[in-house]
């Protein structure tokens, strides 16, 4: 019997290179393009997604919406928007939890078996990669069961060591 359990792996990579069901997009609460992973995103997709993402009229902090992934290899993209770190009293953890959980139930509703993320709110928005992988590899456990396998895109060599000792810690 297959397991229930996804398989979660990290790898550095640019995220829109990966050839996966959905490819989460670290957005901000517009939803209308930026810098970062996001640019990177909205680049390779084209302008599609720009109009795509127009009809969705925002999406709230902590909350995750789905666009088709046009010119990208993944089928669809699912925007989240992470909270910007302001020291951590003003919610950011629980915020950052529910950007992976609703991103993850999300892709349970759509039947999407195989997802990436990139580090989100670890960029610009500042929150500190240590306190964020723990967070992403926790709720990707307690919500990634229906999917085969979850994978943690990262950008640079120390968040892929970063992911490597927090998945090695919760096997
Ligand atoms: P945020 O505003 O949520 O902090 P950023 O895009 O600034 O989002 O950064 C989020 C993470 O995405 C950072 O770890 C950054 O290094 C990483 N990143 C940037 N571009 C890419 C890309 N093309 N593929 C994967 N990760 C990326």
């Amino acid at each position: 019997m297959p397991s229930p359990i996804a398989t979660l792996r990290a790898l550095r990579a640019d995220i829109t290179t990966l050839d996966c069901d959905a490819i989460v997009n670290a957005a901000n609460s517009s939803l209308l393009g930026g810098g970062g992973v996001d640019g990177a995103i909205h680049r390779a997709a084209g302008p599609e997604l720009l109009e795509a993402c127009r009809a969705l009229h925002g999406c709230r902090t902590g909350e995750a919406k789905l666009t088709p992934g046009f010119r990208l290899p993944a089928r669809y993209v699912i925007h989240t928007v992470g909270p910007v770190w302001h020291g951590g009293r003003q919610d950011e953890p629980a915020l950052l939890a529910a950007c992976y959980r609703n991103s993850l139930e999300l892709a349970r509703a759509h039947g999407i078996r195989t997802i990436a993320f990139p580090g989100i709110s670890t960029g610009v928005y500042g929150f500190p990669p240590e306190l964020a992988a723990p967070i992403a590899v926790r709720v990707a456990h307690e919500h990634g069961a229906s999917l085969d396998a979850i994978t943690f895109c990262c950008f640079s060599a120390s968040d892929l060591a970063l992911y490597e000792t927090v998945l090695a810690d919760t096997e």
